[in-house]
């Protein structure tokens, strides 16, 4: 019997793996669908790590994720896990207020942060030459883009070399919340486990009902889609905060761009993977309207992945019964929280930080709600 097994081998599950390995408090199992660590929505993800974030259980975690990014790149010699392109945020007049509110907060947090007219951003990054004169940029230069795959490995080598028990391609079917342990049903014999954090991304609600416990949670679905530009370019990380979309420099020849939000209900395990032809056309006309080098653009890929939404967009972290925790609800912007999460998850499940009630799963009446804009998350 494990004193605690983690489903899901995304960051958020990782994250808890380590974290309860440094704990040392009994023995630790993770299970992973997937062959591979890091295969679903933090494989997919733009993986951009911004301090623009306005709550405070928010600011905490990206700045504790990005002291878990640091050690893993250090752990893992890998330079090109974390890259500081600097963000630009592109803001109508309408969201003024909101940004300075943002802005005036990254300041008393000491956060680098500048204010930018249309003639500063033209100056900085002359190939934003389309960039309607009616918007203003906020630029915060410390802003990340994380390889989310490459964290996962390393802080997954660090957390078995501390002795974390690992099963790949092991896809959890059932699970039994009894009084002294929880069965987990899988292919071969059933696991037993003193306690059980699942933080299998879009497919934690589904996981809890097979106990019969349900969630206030929702999978909705979001595209990205990588461009080659030929003859390179030069550009930070972009979000539009009119249009919601997105751009992340990823090598010198290659650009993701991103949104293409659908705020329905899907199903983790019959949703199209692949982007959409309207999407791939509006990734087209929306880097068009901000730099003429979308014209020297060429489409490698798109693809589209899950986000989970809650009732008030905050994760989901805490016990759901005696024996069963969950770590889900990212709302869209789970990687530039994740290790933080997953760290906090797992001390909570091993009773070793307390439980934050606002972020108990059960805390709302109901498991019904509608889904609301969850790509401007970040804000
Ligand atoms: C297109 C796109 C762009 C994004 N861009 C950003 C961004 O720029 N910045 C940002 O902060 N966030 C971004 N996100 C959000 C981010 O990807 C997620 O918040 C994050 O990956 C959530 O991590 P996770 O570990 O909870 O989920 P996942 O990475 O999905 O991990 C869950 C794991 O559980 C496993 N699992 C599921 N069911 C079972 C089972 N029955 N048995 C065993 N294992 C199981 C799965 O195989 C999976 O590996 C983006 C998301 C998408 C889709």
């Amino acid at each position: 019997m494990y004193d605690l097994v983690i489903i899901g081998g995304g960051v958020w599950g990782v994250a808890a793996a380590l974290a309860a390995v440094e704990s040392r408090q009994g023995s630790v199992l993770l299970l992973e669908a997937q062959p591979a660590a890091a295969s679903e929505s933090s494989a997919k993800a733009g993986g951009i790590v911004s301090d623009l974030v306005a709550n405070p259980d928010d600011q905490r975690w990206v700045m504790r994720s990005r002291e878990l990014f640091r050690l893993a790149q250090a752990a893992s010699g890998d330079p090109t896990m974390i890259r500081q392109d600097g963000m630009l945020s592109l803001g109508p007049a309408s969201h003024r207020s909101v940004m300075a509110d943002l802005v005036a907060s990254l300041r008393s947090r000491h956060i680098p942060v500048e204010e930018w007219p249309i003639q500063e951003i033209r100056r900085r990054f002359p190939q934003l030459d389309r960039v309607d004169d009616t918007l203003y940029g906020v630029w915060t230069p410390d802003d990340w883009h994380v390889n989310p795959t490459a964290y996962a490995f390393a802080a997954l080598d660090r957390a078995k070399a501390l002795g974390l028990a690992v099963r790949l391609s092991y896809r959890v079917q059932r699970l039994h919340a009894e009084d002294r342990e929880v069965q987990i049903e899988g292919p071969g014999d059933p696991i037993h486990a003193a306690r059980v954090l699942v933080a299998a991304g879009t497919w934690t609600r589904k996981l809890t009902q097979t106990a019969g416990i349900d969630l206030p949670f929702r999978p909705y679905r979001t595209q990205l889609a990588s461009l080659d530009i030929s003859g390179g370019y030069d550009l930070p990380i972009v979000r539009n905060l009119a249009t919601d979309l997105y751009l992340v420099p990823d090598g010198p020849h290659n650009l993701l761009v991103g949104d293409g939000t659908q705020l329905w209900e899907h199903d983790p395990d019959d949703y199209r993977t692949t982007g959409d032809p309207e999407f791939e056309q509006e990734v087209a006309a929306g880097l068009l309207a901000l730099s003429s080098r979308g014209e020297r653009a060429r489409l490698r890929r798109s693809w589209a992945g899950l986000c989970g939404a809650t009732p008030d967009r905050r994760p989901l972290i805490g016990p759901v019964c005696e024996r069963l925790w969950v770590a889900c609800g990212d709302s869209g912007f789970g990687i530039k929280r994740g290790p933080a999460i997953g760290e906090l998850a797992a001390k909570i499940a091993l009773g070793l930080a307390p439980q934050p009630p606002h972020l108990l799963p059960h805390r709302f009446a109901n498991v019904d709600f509608p889904l609301r804009p969850g790509s401007g998350g970040s804000l």
